[in-house]
């Protein structure tokens, strides 16, 4: 497996894969690599492409307040799990080479972008979208693999790529999650073992609204006040949001109906954890 920190390396990596006649699938993380990156890494595998998974720290996605210097970052462990689950090539830029000191372009998607996330963290997206498109440019992917974990990144992603008209099929993977219902995130790592045990309040909340619907209720704002009181339950959770939206559109809803997405953002402590799920 080859470590790669150049972007014209990569480039020429990625231009030689395409030669062979062999198509790339991409899989971007930030690292602290856990079992659902590596979900991620058997699904680019089983399409029989080369895997490339990319390591960076994007720091156009994090606000100034935000956890960018002490997001978790362990390069060597993470190439070890990238070598043992049959990766062909990791990219591992730096800052220097990802951004010049005087970068002045950015990819913007403006609709999806504003709710949710995008309302409380609203320099999120737009990073986001900048560094895929940048990470589609290099890398050349022809497929590239995105967690449900992170659904609004994937319909935003999925927007700019059918918008922007990137080679790229996009191929989501379900979140893979504890034995407890907790959601794997990087960010878990954040958590005190008092807070961890409440973190589980996220799942439960997702999971009291699937049984409410599966029950016949449909009125998303009942549904959604049912999530806030789950929350409330847990001393060291406060809710952020809780919102049932259309999978694709993410537009608010009044009625729901299956196959719509409830997502929730909630603080354990000082941790903010997201999750969300398909009704
Ligand atoms: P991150 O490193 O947190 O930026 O995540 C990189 C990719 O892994 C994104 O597409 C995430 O949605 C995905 N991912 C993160 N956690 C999970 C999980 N628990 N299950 C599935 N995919 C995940």
């Amino acid at each position: 497996m080859e470590v790669i920190r150049s972007i014209r390396q990569m480039q020429e990596a990625a231009s030689t894969v395409k030669r062979a006649g062999r198509r790339i699938a991409l899989v971007p993380t930030m690292g602290a690599l856990h079992e659902g990156h590596v979900a991620l890494m058997r699904a680019a595998r089983s399409k029989g492409a080369a895997v490339a998974v990319s390591i960076y720290v994007n720091p156009a996605q994090f606000a100034p307040q935000e956890d960018f210097k002490r997001y978790p970052r362990d390069l060597d462990a993470d190439t070890a799990i990238c070598k043992r689950e049959g990766v062909d090539v990791v990219f591992a830029p730096t800052d220097e080479e990802m951004y010049a000191t005087n970068a002045s372009t950015w990819v913007e998607e403006s609709l999806l972008s504003r709710r949710l996330e995008g309302e409380r963290r609203p320099h999120l997206f737009g990073g986001v979208c900048t560094v895929v498109a940048k990470l589609f440019n290099i890398c050349q992917p022809d497929i590239a693999v995105f967690g449900q974990k992170d659904y609004q990144q994937l319909c935003v992603v999925r927007r700019m790529v059918r918008d922007m008209n990137f080679p790229v099929e996009i191929h989501p993977v379900p979140t893979v999650r504890e034995a407890d219902g907790l959601a794997l995130s990087s960010r878990n790592q954040y958590l005190t073992p008092m807070d961890r045990a409440q973190a589980t309040v996220l799942f439960k909340a997702l999971s009291v609204a699937q049984d409410l619907f599966n029950a016949g209720e449909i009125n998303a704002h009942r549904l959604e006040a049912q999530m806030l009181r789950t929350v409330e339950f847990a001393p060291s959770a406060r809710l952020d949001y809780a919102e049932i939206a259309d999978a694709e559109t993410l537009a608010p809803l009044h009625e729901v109906k299956r196959g719509d997405v409830a997502l929730l953002a909630v603080y354990i402590g000082k941790t903010r954890l997201i999750d969300n799920l398909i009704l």
